[in-house]
């Protein structure tokens, strides 16, 4: 069992948060028609729905926003901003964007076309709904040891390149443009990539002259789980790591709102000067001025300045640090959780822990009412309702490996004690798990409908229902 984390920093603001009466907490989320993303952020207790731009800033961030130049063009944090993500990224042209999925749209808007297959790790959803929305197909190859019960291999996060390359012999190179690499995976429970499985990426990329293209939201923490746990790292620092890691990739997108540790921002980082050059037409007419790309001037320096922090050591032991240890007290209490954890939630496998609720009736959304509902926490469901529904473009059903429930973690922002908290409130909805209910949708859009749509839950048992 790992230790009790204690926070690297201590607290110079504060914001309160309060837990409101159940009462009003049930009024809450059935007004919400029993979808977290409707909920306002005032009644929620502990906010654990995601750590992307939630995190706190550090006094170094909080001074630097005096210090934001706000010109049109040219303004002096833009070349901070762009000095640091071509050091940390080794890469020549840095595309300032204002958050992740902007980056992916304009991106692959330039390279791909209808019909092509992009193959992924594990997509996340709104990389998946871009590559949709581009004609294109995405294509999962999640590694083997990622199904494998009690494994306990640390880099779960890999990409299958034998079954990759496979996919490459039948499909045709002319149908695969690239490949995407997601480090840390977090569709696959937030874990991380090893340094071997990106450079044997990077050979077969080689091979089949296809290019490598990093979703690098969480590249810190990747970098931190090789020095922890891949032989041959662990007297490099960090930030060689991430260096390595980072310089076998021919194209970068990220949203900085991860180890950006900001709350906004974003970014594309390519080496091709043709490439960079069309990215940068379309982001002029989408985001804006190529030296802030919807971004302010401030808001540059933050990410500027959160990119070097997120490579801290003290910063990486403590947060990598909180997820093991609430994912132990979660254990304890008797939930099934994606072991080993990752680098930034915990996922709860609640079609695990709730075997009486079908996959169509959302076993993790029946979870997370529950969570808000006995504790005013809100957490997140990644199963069927986040990936399930029917592809648009194929008419394809869709379906979710696992029905999972993620715990994210904003980056110092909750101690110890809001853990403890939120494993205590898990803990009471074990005891009488068999009363929990399905879910199913009342209304819902063709992308990204876990955001919008809204649900009832199904009276009486889903079991019977989902058989009749
Ligand atoms: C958050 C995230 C994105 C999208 O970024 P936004 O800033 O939310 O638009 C893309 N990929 C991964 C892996 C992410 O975690």
């Amino acid at each position: 069992m790992s230790k009790r984390p204690i926070e690297p920093f201590r607290i110079k603001v504060t914001e309160p948060i309060s837990l409101i009466e159940p009462k009003e907490r049930e009024k809450r989320i059935a007004e919400a028609g029993y979808n977290i993303f409707q909920l306002a952020a005032k009644d929620i207790f502990i906010d654990l729905l995601t750590d992307s731009g939630t995190g706190a800033l550090s006094q170094n961030q909080m001074a630097a926003l005096m210090t934001g130049d706000e010109s049109y063009a040219g303004g002096r944090n833009w070349y901070h901003f762009e000095e640091t993500i071509k050091d940390i990224f080794q890469k020549k042209h840095v595309l300032p964007c204002h958050q992740g999925r902007v980056a992916e749209n304009i991106f692959f808007s330039i390279v791909l076309k209808q019909g092509d297959y992009v193959p992924n790790n594990t997509h996340f959803d709104t990389t998946r709904a871009n590559v949709m929305h581009k004609g294109g197909i995405p294509v999962d190859f999640p590694c083997k040891q990622l199904k494998e019960e009690g494994s306990e291999f640390p880099f779960k996060g890999n990409i299958d390149c034998e079954k990759l390359e496979e996919f490459i012999g039948k499909t045709g190179v002319s149908k695969i443009p690239l490949i995407v690499l997601t480090s840390t995976n977090n569709s696959a429970g937030g874990l991380p990539v090893s340094m071997a499985n990106i450079a044997e990426l990077r050979s077969l990329c080689d091979k089949y002259g296809i290019m490598l293209v990093y979703d690098a939201a969480r590249f810190a923490e990747n970098a931190y789980f090789i020095k922890k746990h891949e032989p041959g790292y662990e007297n490099s620092s960090v930030k060689e790591i991430a260096h390595k890691m980072n310089g076998y990739a021919d194209a970068v997108l990220m949203s900085a709102k991860k180890d950006g540790l900001s709350n906004m921002g974003g970014f594309m980082a390519v080496n091709d000067e043709a490439l960079a050059g069309k990215l940068k037409e379309l982001l002029i007419i989408i985001e804006g001025f190529p030296t802030y790309g919807g971004l302010n001037g401030r808001d540059l320096e933050s990410v500027a300045i959160g990119l070097k922090e997120s490579l801290n050591d003290d910063y990486l032991t403590h947060r990598i640090g909180q997820i093991s240890w609430l994912g132990d007290l979660l254990r304890q209490a008797g939930l099934p959780i994606i072991y080993p954890t990752g680098g930034h939630a915990v996922f709860i496998d609640a079609g695990k822990l709730l075997p009486h609720i079908k996959p169509e009736f959302f076993p993790g959304q029946s979870l997370v009412v529950e969570l808000y509902r006995q504790g005013g926490v809100r957490g997140v469901e990644i199963g069927s309702l986040m990936f399930g529904g029917v592809d648009p473009n194929t008419g394809q059903k869709l379906t979710a490996l696992k029905e999972l429930v993620r715990l994210a973690i904003p980056r110092r922002m909750y101690t110890a004690s809001h853990l403890e908290y939120v494993a205590e409130v898990a803990a009471e909805i074990v005891k009488d798990k068999e009363k929990l209910k399905g879910y199913e949708i009342l209304d819902s859009p063709t992308y990204l409908r876990h955001f919008t749509c809204t649900m009832r839950e199904v009276a009486g048992s889903p079991v019977k229902l989902a058989s009749s």
